[in-house]
């Protein structure tokens, strides 16, 4: 089938997948030259087949309130491609959780972790259970009683999920521990553990600190650092504040970190104080705004960050948090620089339109792909029963986010003209990404 007749094929199939179509359009837009000098990849009929997940297990959870009342949610976990090792993406606890959002991030994930150069497959999972508001109790029962239903699919060498958006270093500790007690046996199923048994140094940190360097990379490219530029960063949760700490400690001036209910603006930008500050505000689930009275700045309820003049942005919050006429905002408030630390954070027609413009950019497959890069290694270190230094991993975070860069930088650069302003390396890493998967899907005949 060619590329456009699976996307019209999808539409009529999945009208109401949105964000699953638009995933896949981003791709297929930007492969077409590869497809078509490949005759391997459409007699195999792969980009058909990389589209429709292996299969997608669906799951209801009971758990019980505070208040004894039996409360019901919904799981899934998307299982989307284990071409090239186990099943391995994120689970996220949010009530925007659907099929569409998972089957678009699980086809993001089979690019992404291809990219890392480790052996891991793609998939994503989650629920639409509202962490928000939940006692720690609560919190507890339910991650029991998610995987209690989960732990039947999942497998150190069948499906590996870590945490995502609501789910941190406690739940996935929840987690792991009823696996554990369900099968009697203690293996890397999840990451993200907690260091001490079983998780990785650097994990936390990684996604957030992996967007910078790749960051680093790019403005290499151009002997540029980060020295002085005027940083705007979304959200306030492990990827943005990890980002943001990366950055103000390579003398990037932070000026805003955000959240669901506004935008915090400090001139003087969030050095590691600040951010500590942040880091715990968050932990303890108390307003970002408290933070004017500590330190200064300005609370912008409802609003975004990208009104103030800046030379970097880095969306680190949400699919789709930057429409057209928010990347036009950055354009004109100088911005140079777009780092995805999110999944898909700017809309396809933002993303049009920040190329049109020159403005350099870097997918979020290709640059927020340390966080499993790190889970990578944490599967690696359970399988030897090994730990490793931070600064090891920290190194090998170095490497991997790199080698990823200069990846997507030839691929693009192959097919790119040569007077183009940008590299463009959102082509570049889909190439990449797609090619080593459909390599092996060819090489195995028919079965996945
Ligand atoms: P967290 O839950 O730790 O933080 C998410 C942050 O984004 C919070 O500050 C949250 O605000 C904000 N946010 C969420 N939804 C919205 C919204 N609709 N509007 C405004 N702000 C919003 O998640 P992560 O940091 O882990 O994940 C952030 C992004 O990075 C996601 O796209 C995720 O898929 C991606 N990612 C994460 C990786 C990881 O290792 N964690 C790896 C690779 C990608 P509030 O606190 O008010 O809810």
């Amino acid at each position: 089938m060619k590329l456009q007749d699976v996307i019209n094929d999808l539409e009529k199939r999945y009208p109401h997948q949105p964000e699953f179509i638009q995933a896949v359009k981003e791709v297929a837009i930007t492969i077409s030259s590869v497809y078509d000098s490949h005759p391997d990849y459409s007699r195999c009929n792969i980009f058909e087949r990389l589209t429709e997940p292996d299969r997608t297990i669906s799951f209801r959870i009971n758990w019980e309130d505070d208040q004894g009342n039996i409360q019901v949610n919904r799981g899934w976990r998307v299982q989307f491609s284990n071409a090239i090792g186990p099943y391995k993406g994120g689970l996220r606890f949010h009530p925007t959780v659907n099929e569409s959002v998972l089957k678009f991030l699980g086809f993001e994930q089979i690019f992404k972790n291809a990219l890392t150069g480790l052996p891991m497959g793609g998939g994503k999972g989650g629920s639409d259970f509202d962490p928000k508001g939940k006692s720690d109790s609560e919190i507890r029962r339910f991650c029991y009683a998610f995987i209690r239903e989960l732990y039947k699919y999942i497998g150190k060498d069948m499906d590996v999920p870590a945490g995502d958006i609501g789910v941190g270093g406690r739940e996935v500790s929840y987690m792991f521990a009823m696996y554990k007690n369900l099968t009697h046996e203690y293996s890397g199923v999840l990451t993200g553990k907690g260091v001490g048994f079983g998780g990785s140094l650097i994990r936390t940190e990684a996604t957030g600190y992996g967007a910078v360097y790749f960051l680093e990379n790019m403005l290499g490219v151009h002997k540029d650092n980060l020295t002085n530029k005027r940083v705007l960063v979304s959200g306030a949760g492990n990827v943005s504040l990890h980002a943001a700490e990366k950055a103000a400690s390579l003398d990037a001036i932070v000026l805003t970190v955000s959240d669901s209910k506004g935008t915090l603006y400090d001139a003087k930008g969030f050095d590691q104080e600040k951010i500590d500050w942040l880091k715990k505000q968050k932990e303890q689930r108390k307003p970002l705004e408290e933070y004017v009275a500590v330190f200064g700045g300005e609370w912008l309820a409802g609003q975004k960050p990208w009104q103030f003049e800046a030379d970097v942005a880095l969306p680190c919050a949400t699919q789709n948090e930057v429409d057209i006429a928010e990347a036009k905002q950055m354009h004109e408030n100088g911005v140079k620089y777009i780092v995805e630390g999110a999944n898909m954070p700017l809309t396809a027609e933002a993303i049009d339109y920040v190329r049109e413009k020159n403005i350099h950019y870097a997918p979020g497959k290709a640059a927020n792909a340390g966080g499993v890069a790190v889970s990578g290694l944490e599967m690696s270190q359970n399988s030897v029963r090994q730990y490793r230094s931070f600064e090891d991993l920290d190194l090998q975070l170095h490497r991997i986010i790199k080698d990823i860069h200069d990846s997507a930088m030839r691929a693009a650069l192959a097919c790119q003209p040569e007077d183009a302003p940008c590299i463009d390396y959102m082509t570049g890493a889909n190439i990449v990404g797609f090619s080593r998967v459909a390599d092996a899907l060819v090489a195995y005949g028919i079965l996945n």
